[in-house]
């Protein structure tokens, strides 16, 4: 198809009505939102500016104390409603994800699912999560002791364009289940998504200052979210989540940060190729490689180096590069000219240095101004950009290794430690070596979605690639603050009765703490 037969699909109407949605408190600069695949100005947003996030922090933080006194089962029930909308309004999701970050049908799809999938949990699990829980006591049958969850307040998220549904919402239904209210700033690149997410919110029941959308750039807008919130959970680069963490922390401001990767993947000799094959084209390929649990670099046992190569290169020149609203093409677009440039510079930079290039290595501005070809490169080297820089785009590395050993050695010498996939029919072994790899998730026998979408466990980044979990009880209980209360029934823990001497009371207790430590039923 070429660009001048391809309708932008979402409606343009649509997209004022939403632009025209973001509250501010006067008029402000408008930023052009572009559609990757062909390069064209799709509409504007606001650039909303410290006042305008203030004044919708302070709505939020009005709104979030009815919200918080509704009981559970309400706020889960507005979130499974809003689980049903996502579905119903998946054509709708899927255009507008796609126009705006000219990604493939399918992997906008993939966000619909992680949406769908994360509403359904957390509605399911919220009531366990909160309820209060009994703990041991300080003193046995004399101290009563229980801990409450309670929302932590207004929750700012500030999230990328890579997966502009996903990002925007799933880490907020945990936030809004614990009785939170959310002010979310999604990437300048790709504002629609966010807010049409929040319409089907408030169509499901949430109300409207209870999760909202400010739109602009990450430097004031941004900012200003991180600034004014009570917990900020950021996604996005390494760097920026650097500045985010510094503000929050001169806050006092707790945060999680899920960050960039430079992401291995191991094939062991045992592995089954065809499997290992089609786990590299979707770990490597998937939007367009901008997916922060993307493989970068692939390690291969050398008894099966040369086969998997092979086969891998074959099934990436046979993928379908190329815009298209249906599904069909393999492969999108990159987002814009930034990423592009990026791309561009790390494959130069690699093949000036001596790497290969055994398929891709171009941009296809005949598809569209930022596509770029799947490619795989071998003879990577320490100096190369993309050694140790995160690329975020179709460019993988593959490297053969002498044996498990070395390959977990490679995996960890980075200083990222997001993701990581372990290839091998032994599953006692791929155990072993997935535990020894420094990464927050490891998947055997699958790219990412594995760990990815087992909601229930959490999910995130060691070393630079974040602080923090999203997924799982972890994922839901960073948004509320835990109290303690410890009622003493009788005798007080640390304060003798006036009738018992002193030293007497040190005895006993003494006595006392020997005993508990071998006591199971106390210690
Ligand atoms: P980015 O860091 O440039 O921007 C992310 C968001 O932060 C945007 O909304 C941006 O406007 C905002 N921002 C920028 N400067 C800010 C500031 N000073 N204060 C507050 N907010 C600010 O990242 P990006 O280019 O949009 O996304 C790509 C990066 O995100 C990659 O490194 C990728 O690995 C990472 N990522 C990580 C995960 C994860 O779960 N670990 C998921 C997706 C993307």
């Amino acid at each position: 198809m070429t660009l001048s037969e391809l309708p932008a699909r979402a409606d343009s109407a649509a997209l004022s009505r939403l632009a025209a949605s973001v509250p501010t408190e006067g008029d402000r600069e408008e930023i052009p939102v572009e559609a990757p695949y062909s390069g064209d100005t799709i509409q504007t947003i606001p650039a909303s500016t410290d006042a305008d996030v203030s004044a919708a922090v302070e709505r939020a933080r009005e709104a979030q104390k009815l919200w918080a006194d509704r009981p559970i089962s309400e706020r889960a029930e507005a979130v499974l409603r809003f689980h049903d909308l996502v579905l119903d309004e998946r054509t709708e999701l899927l255009d507008v994800a796609q126009l705006e970050s000219g990604k493939a049908r399918l992997d906008a799809f993939e966000e619909v699912l992680d949406v769908a999938t994360t509403a359904r949990h957390y509605a399911y699990r919220a009531a366990d999560y909160l309820a209060p829980e009994r703990r041991k006591g300080a003193l046995p049958l004399m101290t009563d002791t229980r801990v409450y969850r309670h929302p932590i307040g207004v929750v700012g998220i500030v999230s990328p364009w890579n997966y502009p549904l996903t990002l925007s919402v799933s880490d907020a239904l945990p936030a809004l289940l614990a009785g939170n209210a959310v002010v979310l700033k999604p990437a300048e690149e790709t504002p629609f998504s966010a807010l049409l997410l929040r319409d089907l919110l408030r169509e499901a029941g949430v109300p409207d200052d209870v999760f909202q959308v400010v739109t602009g750039r990450g430097g004031e807008a941004g900012a200003a979210v991180v600034e004014e919130s009570d917990f900020v959970c950021f996604t996005g680069g390494t760097e920026t989540g650097r500045t985010v963490a510094e503000r929050a922390g001169a806050n006092l401001t707790d945060c999680s940060l899920e960050l960039g990767g430079k992401n291995p993947m191991v094939v062991l000799g045992d592995a089954d190729l065809e499997k290992a094959v089609s786990g590299a084209v979707q770990g490597c390929f998937t939007n367009a490689g901008q997916l922060c649990i993307s493989f970068e670099r692939v390690y291969v046992e050398r008894g099966v180096y040369d086969e998997f190569l092979d086969r891998f290169v074959r099934r990436t020149r046979g993928l379908d590069v190329g815009p298209g609203y249906d599904y069909g093409p393999d492969v999108g677009s990159l987002v814009g000219p930034d990423q592009l440039e990026t791309v561009e510079r790390h494959v130069e930079d690699a093949v000036s240095k001596g790497a290969d290039v055994l398929t891709g290595g171009r941009a296809r501005p005949d598809l569209g101004p930022y596509f770029f070809e799947p490619t795989i490169l071998t003879g990577a080297r320490e100096g190369m950009k993309l050694a140790r820089e995160e690329t975020f785009g179709p460019v993988v590395s593959v490297e053969p290794v002498e044996s498990a050993r070395e390959a977990i050695r490679l995996a960890n010498d980075s200083a990222y430690g997001l993701n990581a996939s372990v290839w091998t029919e032994d599953g006692e072994r791929g155990r072993e070596v997935a535990r020894q790899i420094e990464c927050g998730t490891v998947n055997i026998n699958d790219a990412y979605a594995a760990a990815w979408a087992s909601v229930d466990a959490p999910m995130g980044g060691m070393k630079d690639s974040g602080l923090g979990r999203r997924h799982g009880r972890e994922g839901f209980l960073k948004y509320t603050e835990s109290q303690t209360v410890a009622e003493q029934r009788a005798g007080a823990v640390t304060e003798p009765p006036d009738w018992v001497p002193e030293g007497w009371y040190a005895e006993a207790m003494t006595l006392l703490l020997r005993a508990m430590k071998r006591l199971p039923g106390v210690r």
